[in-house]
C-alpha cells in the first residue's frame, strides 16, 4: 500500500474550519480507493502559536516538514497581528524557505455555480494561473529614508533574474503543452516597466524555441484583467509575475464564482522540498469561528495534492464528488446557498462513498 505522509497546518480563522474538513474528504477518499494510506501529522502553528510562543512556526519548522511528502495549509492572517509577522513568519517562510517557485491556479465555473459575467457559458471559464513565487516585487528589496517627514521616499524593488524566469517560463509552456488547447498567454507591463519586464518577454520568446507545439502570445496586464472580463474564452494557461499574478488570480476567483472555491498549490517542481496546497482565500475575519466558511477550495487543492502525489484516480473522483454536490445546489452562502460548512463536507463524503453505486440504483 502507497503511503503519504501530509502536514497539515490549519493556522488561523476559517483555516481552522476548512482543513479538518478536508482530511475527512481526502481520509474517505483514501478508504475508498483501497491503493493508498495517508499519515497525517496536523501542527498547531499560527496565529495563537505565536501568542503562546513569541513565533508563527518553531525554529526547526522547516527541517520539520523536509519529512514529509506534502503541506495541506488553511490561511494565516489574525485581526490582532500585523501581516508582516503572521503571513512573513509562516505562510511566505514555507514558500521561500522551500524554493516553491510555482504558484499554480486553475480556475474553472464549476457545475451550479454561476459566474458574474453576464455571458459566461459554461465551460467558457477553463484557466491556469501560473504565478512567479519566490522574486519579482514581492522580493522584500527596498526602504524608507526620512521616515515620516515631509521628504520621506520609500523604494519598493522587483528583483527578477533571468534563472528565476526561465524557470518559470519552462513550468507554464510544459502546462499549457499538456492541455488542450495549447495556448500559453505571457503577462507583463513591458511598455511601462522596461527592465525586467523586458527580460520577461525576451526570456519568453528564448523558452518558446523548446515548445513548437505550444501558442504563445503577449499581453499587458491592464489589459489582460480587461479581457478576463470582456472574452473569457479566449484564455487558457497564463503565466505571470508574483504580483501581476496574485490580483489576476483573485479576479479569476470572483469570476468563477467566489474566492472560497478557488484552491492553489506552491510547487517545487523538483521536488527537493515538500509542495504547499492551499485554498486562495484568507483566514476571512468576517465569517470566522460560524462554521459557514465555503471548504470547496480546500477540498480542490486537496485533489491537486493527491495528484502531485501520484494518485490521479483519487483526485478525479474528488473533482467529480465536488462537482456534483455542486450540482445539486448543497451551495455555501458565498454562492449564494444555504448550507454550512458541516453540510457540504457530509455531501462531498456521502457522493465520495456512493461513487461505487451503479447511477440509477441509488433513486430515491
Ligand atoms: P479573505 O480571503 O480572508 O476574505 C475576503 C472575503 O472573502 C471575506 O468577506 C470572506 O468572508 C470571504 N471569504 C474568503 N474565503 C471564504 C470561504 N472559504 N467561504 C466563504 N467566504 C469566504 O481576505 P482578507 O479579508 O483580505 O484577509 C483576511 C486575513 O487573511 C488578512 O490577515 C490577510 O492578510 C490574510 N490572508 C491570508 C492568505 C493566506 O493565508 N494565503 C490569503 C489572503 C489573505
Ligand atoms: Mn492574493
Amino acid at each position: 500500500k502507497r503511503v503519504h505522509r501530509i502536514a497539515a497546518i490549519p493556522a488561523d480563522g476559517i483555516g481552522k474550519e476548512v482543513i479538518p474538513a478536508g482530511l475527512r474528504v481526502l481520509e474517505a477518499l483514501a478508504k475508498r480507493d483501497g491503493g493508498f494510506s495517508l499519515e497525517v501529522e496536523t501542527l498547531p502553528w499560527g496565529s495563537d502559536y505565536y501568542r503562546e510562543k513569541g513565533e508563527m512556526m518553531p525554529e526547526d519548522g522547516l527541517e520539520t516538514l523536509r519529512g514529509f511528502d506534502a503541506i495541506y495549509f488553511g490561511a494565516v492572517g489574525d485581526p490582532e497581528l500585523p501581516d508582516s509577522i503572521t503571513l512573513w513568519g509562516l505562510r511566505l517562510k514555507i514558500c521561500q524557505g522551500f524554493d516553491q517557485y510555482a504558484n499554480i491556479r486553475p480556475t474553472r465555473v464549476l457545475p451550479g455555480l454561476t459566474s458574474p459575467l453576464r455571458a459566461v457559458e459554461p465551460g467558457d471559464i477553463d484557466w491556469v494561473i501560473v504565478r512567479e513565487n519566490s522574486e519579482g516585487e514581492y522580493a522584500g528589496h527596498g526602504g524608507r529614508a526620512h521616515r515620516g517627514h515631509p521628504e520621506e521616499v520609500a523604494t519598493e524593488t522587483a528583483i527578477f533574474t533571468r534563472a528565476g524566469v526561465e524557470r518559470i517560463m519552462r513550468v507554464a509552456f510544459d502546462i499549457a503543452r499538456g492541455r488542450p488547447r495549447k495556448l500559453l498567454t505571457v503577462v507583463t507591463k513591458s511598455n511601462a516597466q522596461r527592465h525586467g519586464m523586458v527580460m520577461w518577454d525576451d526570456i519568453a520568446a528564448l523558452v518558446a524555441k523548446d515548445y513548437p507545439d505550444v501558442t504563445w502570445e503577449k499581453e499587458l496586464v491592464d489589459a489582460m484583467a480587461a479581457r478576463m472580463v470582456r472574452k473569457p474564452a479566449s484564455i487558457d494557461t497564463v503565466v505571470a509575475t508574483n504580483l501581476h499574478a496574485d490580483i489576476l488570480s483573485d479576479l479569476a476567483g470572483a469570476v468563477a464564482g467566489s474566492l472560497g472555491v478557488a484552491p492553489t498549490a506552491n510547487l517545487d517542481p523538483s521536488r527537493r522540498a515538500p509542495s504547499m496546497f492551499e485554498p486562495i482565500h484568507g483566514s476571512a475575519f468576517d465569517i470566522m469561528g460560524k462554521g459557514v466558511a465555503n471548504p470547496v477550495a480546500t477540498f480542490w487543492t486537496g485533489a491537486m495534492m493527491l495528484e502531485q502525489l501520484g494518485e490521479g484516480d483519487a483526485a478525479k473522483a474528488l473533482m467529480a464528488a465536488v462537482e456534483r454536490v455542486c450540482a445539486d445546489g448543497v451551495l455555501t452562502a458565498d454562492l449564494g446557498g444555504t448550507a454550512d460548512t458541516e453540510t457540504v463536507t457530509r455531501a462531498v463524503i456521502a457522493a465520495i462513498e456512493g461513487a461505487n453505486t451503479p447511477s440509477g440504483a441509488t433513486a430515491a
